[in-house]
């Protein structure tokens, strides 16, 4: 989500590194070998105090969660931000344990990893004073193996060094992060049936996970879990024929269940369906969730059901929901373009200002996994039909989280309502 530029924010920052650039005077010339690398500090543990004209913080500690892919991951952001009055060119980003480098997709390719505020497109170069996101998805194969601590190892660029304080080229370790002794909750499906597939879940830059927003004056990342379900016909399409209709999804108004026990403290059931086939205007904040369900899972978790059918949630904020319990039907409200169910776990009781949670399905068939994005794409938008990867490890799972694009078959035992 698009934010302010972070110029005016980063100022006291920017005007601190530039006195200490400017002090140190004489203006050596690129003839100074330019290859120095001005810190193997390990961060924040560092004695000396080092250069570091990138500074980076995770938006909060990784929590592990075990997927699909039977590997653990880390899944987090970095916020970045150049604090020079010249633009600053990444050249990698590697996570590291103790020195040795983490399994992750950034340090693969920086592309698309980073956005700066304000910009659509990724980029590996961020204007002077210009603050960026990083996704990151660390992966270790078992628990066992999760790191206690991660910092990151960040190789940078500027094209006026000022030597020997900036080296044309240098690498700093930074963002030192302890990662969370949390587990990531363990809940049952919030949907019955089979071919449901997982939209925009973890851990690609999807929607969700791209779903960063400057609310009440800091960052929030609500949906890096979430999962919008939408579910296949046996021909492997969502819809057939015109797809303005939400009677065209064959899904449209299948029960939502409660993955948990727990209250109901917040919901909302009087707003309009939307028409499907494009993005609705006009929406303020608290519409954007549609009709929907707050749930207190207890533990700092709460479960949000987004976009439910108007008028099908036959409950009230107090009630107590029971593992199973039908708590309204999947619609089309809200800030939606086809009818889906959008489900996430949250820190805390607002939607929007809180913190994604990870979250393993206690028992589920994964049946399928979709190709790739642009099929999905194609499926959503044009009413294709999914296109299936091959050599996916089919199967029963337990205490799993679903990866981007899986398709599965939920058994939810269910309770009367
Ligand atoms: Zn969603």
């Amino acid at each position: 989500m698009a934010s302010p530029s972070g110029k005016n924010s980063i100022a006291l920052v920017f005007l601190a590194a530039a006195m200490v650039v400017s002090c140190s005077t004489t203006q050596n010339s690129q003839t100074t070998p330019s290859d120095s690398s001005l810190t193997s500090a390990p961060g924040s543990n560092s004695a000396e105090p080092v250069l570091t004209p990138l500074t980076a913080a995770t938006l909060a500690a990784p929590i592990p969660v075990t997927a699909t892919d039977g590997e653990v991951h880390l899944a987090y952001e970095l916020f970045l931000t150049n604090t020079l009055a010249q633009p600053l060119t990444l050249r990698s980003i590697e996570p590291v344990s103790n020195g040795v480098p983490l399994q992750s997709s950034i340090s693969d390719g920086l592309l698309p990893w980073i956005r700066v505020f304000g910009a659509t497109r990724p980029t590996e170069t961020l204007g002077p004073g210009q603050s960026a996101l990083a996704w990151i998805d660390v992966t270790v194969p078992s628990s066992s193996e999760v790191p206690e601590v991660v910092e990151h190892r960040i190789s940078v660029a500027v094209a006026t060094p000022n030597p020997p304080l900036l080296p044309a080229e240098m690498t700093e370790i930074v963002a030192r992060t302890t990662v969370s002794t949390q587990s990531a909750v363990v809940i049952d499906p919030p949907l019955n049936g089979e071919n449901w597939l997982n939209g925009n879940g973890c851990c690609g830059l999807t929607a969700h996970r791209g779903a960063v927003s400057p609310l009440n004056g800091q960052l929030f990342a609500p949906e890096r879990f979430a999962i919008d379900y939408v579910q296949l016909t046996s021909e492997g399409k969502m819809f057939n024929g015109d797809r303005t209709s939400v009677n065209s999804y064959p899904y449209y108004g299948s029960d939502v269940f409660a993955v948990a026990e727990g209250k109901i403290v917040s919901m909302v059931n009087d707003l309009p369906e939307q028409t499907p086939g494009a993005d609705p205007v006009g929406l303020t904040l608290d519409q954007f969730g549609g009709n929907h369900v707050v749930q207190d899972l207890g533990n700092g978790r709460y479960a949000f059901y987004a976009h439910l059918q108007r008028g099908s949630i036959p409950l009230e904020v107090g009630d107590n929901l029971t593992v199973g319990q039908s708590l309204g039907k999947l619609g089309n409200s809200g800030n939606t373009d086809a009818p889906h169910l959008h489900f996430h776990i949250m820190d805390g009781p607002d939607p929007l200002a809180s913190n994604g949670l990870p979250f393993e399905i206690r028992s589920f068939d994964l049946t399928n996994r979709i190709m790739n994005q642009d099929n999905l794409d194609s499926v959503t938008d044009s009413g294709a039909a999914a296109q299936f990867a091959t050599g996916v490890d089919t199967g029963r799972r337990s205490n799993q989280m679903p990866l981007t694009l899986d398709v599965m078959t939920y058994d939810v035992v269910q309770q009367g309502s």
